[in-house]
């Protein structure tokens, strides 16, 4: 790429790591010098603004890439701003002549990229993208017909029929700067931590983000839980799964080194291949958000378009947000993604369903809601999964089929340890007094005395409310 005394400029964005950094690798092995840049861009224009969660992870991760990169004899320069401007204006400081990043994929950052690169290459200098964040290139996994796949298996199957994913690169053991610096801002200046009220203590205490700390988990994964993934992912209690999906979202980790990692671990074809299927459903659901501009507020299915959702009552929306809403595993969920920024896999679809089929609450209502409270609100897959429990999605669950969280907490919490690990209030109960608490008359009271509600919903009622809805909606 770059003649030896050319300076590069390599731009991070959803892939805060050094190692199997392509952008980085390809730079790096162009011997110029190196200009490592961030851009914070909290307009909105292209992407998403980050959810509250989301801008705690990213303070740390950015943290720890700028530690990682002073190991390394580099300086992380980070910069707030239209990356239009930001990014051609921090080449022509460099005196740099190429530009280097791993593509994005929504529509709105394939569309700031581009105007990037045209801006970078109006003042005369080179642009280099790369493959770093998914394990395909949305558009190159097509159909016999040269159609996307709206359903995931043959998506997958044909993912899988491209090959294996091209080895991991390596870390890189030193980086070389600029010998003059290109001016930079603190971390703390992006004001990405809360101000006036600390709420983020339960994540701090649940996670190391970072590179060094997705590894680390990683590791733990494959030593002390893949064995039992495909038999326990489903048990919320088990933590039987990798826990990786912020580290993925905020690029701490790529998909090829996952995928190799868990190729080589020492557990059964079998359980490897449930859990590259999982990463595959990323795959899948990226591509569903290449393609379309509004996955996050859009039916897939347009005759969504036409449901007839309650009217969003504040009470019943406050109730679920909170865990209040007297349905122990609904309550337990909502309460560890308050608390950590994270929910089980079984637990999201069984309190989206909640809210989406027993409440009749828009399914949008509550993908805002994971937006600004995981760590791993990610653009594809929290909308597309959303869109999954509503029907609405591609190669989606249909309507009727709605979660009884009372039947859902018996088959997958059947001791109850994950719903007395949440909700305090129900520490001393067994068997049907925790999973229906509303049978047994004693009050029970959490550690501030507050009484545990009673549902705020009738199951059967309400199923039967959004199966009529949905009759509707089709006739
Ligand atoms: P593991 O089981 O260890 O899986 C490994 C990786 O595979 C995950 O990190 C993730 O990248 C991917 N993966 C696993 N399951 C799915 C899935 N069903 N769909 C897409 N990718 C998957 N995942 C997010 O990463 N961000 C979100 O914002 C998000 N929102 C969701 C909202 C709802 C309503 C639902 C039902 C699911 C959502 N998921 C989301 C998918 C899934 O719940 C999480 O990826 C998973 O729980 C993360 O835990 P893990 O890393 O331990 O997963």
């Amino acid at each position: 790429m770059a003649s030896p005394a050319d300076a590069t400029v390599v731009w991070f964005r959803d892939d805060l790591r050094v190692s199997d950094h392509p952008a980085l690798h390809a730079a790096r092995a162009a011997g110029g010098p190196l200009v490592l840049l961030y851009v914070f861009d909290d307009s909105g224009r292209a992407a998403r603004r980050l959810g509250a969660a989301s801008r705690w992870w990213l303070h740390h991760s950015l943290t720890a890439l700028a530690a990682s990169l002073e190991k390394r004899g580099a300086v992380l320069t980070i910069r707030r701003g239209d990356p239009v401007e930001v990014v051609p204006a921090v080449l022509r400081d460099a005196k740099a002549g190429h530009l280097a990043f791993n593509r994005r994929y929504a529509v709105g950052e394939r569309a700031q990229d581009e105007a990037v690169a045209a801006a970078v290459r109006q003042q005369g200098a080179e642009v280099h993208d790369y493959t770093g964040s998914l394990l395909h290139e949305p558009g190159d996994v097509l159909t016999g017909e040269g159609e996307r796949f709206g359903v995931f298996t043959p998506f997958f199957r044909a993912l899988t029929r491209q090959g294996e994913p091209r080895s991991p690169y390596p870390a890189p053991a030193e980086l070389s700067g600029l010998s003059h610096p290109v001016a930079t801002q603190t971390i703390e200046s992006l004001g990405l931590l809360p101000t006036d009220f600390d709420w983020t203590a339960g994540l701090a205490e649940t996670w190391v983000p970072g590179e060094k700390g997705a590894h680390q988990r990683l590791d733990d994964f494959l030593h002390h839980r893949l064995e039992r993934y495909a038999d326990e992912r489903d048990l919320p209690a088990a933590e039987a799964s990798s826990r990786l999906s912020p580290s993925l979202k905020f690029g701490e980790v790529s998909p090829y080194q996952l995928w190799h990692r868990v190729r080589e671990a020492d557990a059964s074809p079998a359980v490897k291949e449930k859990f590259l299927t999982e990463l595959g459903w990323r795959e899948f659901d990226y591509d569903l958000l290449a393609g379309r501009e509004h996955l996050d507020t859009e039916n897939v299915h347009r005759t969504f378009d036409r449901f007839p959702w309650a009217d969003p009552d504040p009470r019943l929306i406050r109730a679920w947000q909170r865990g209040r809403t007297g349905y122990p595993l609904v309550d337990a969920g909502m309460r560890q993604l308050w608390h950590t920024g994270w929910m089980h896999n079984r637990v999201r679809m069984v309190t989206a369903s909640f809210l989406i089929k027993n409440l009749r609450i828009d399914w949008r209502i509550g993908e805002r809601w994971f937006w600004d409270t995981l760590v791993d609100a990610d653009p594809a897959n929290n909308a597309a999964q959303w869109q999954w429990v509503a029907g609405s999605g591609a190669d989606a669950a249909p309507f009727f089929r709605v979660f009884n969280p009372v039947t859902q907490a018996t088959k997958f919490d059947p001791d109850g340890e994950y719903i007395r690990r949440w909700v305090p209030e129900l520490r001393g109960r067994q068997g049907k007094a925790l999973h229906e608490p509303w049978t047994s008359d004693h009050t029970l009271l959490d550690e501030g005395g507050r009484a545990y509600p009673s549902p705020i919903v009738d199951l059967k009622a309400s199923r039967q409310a959004a199966l009529d809805a949905f009759d509707r909606m089709r006739h």
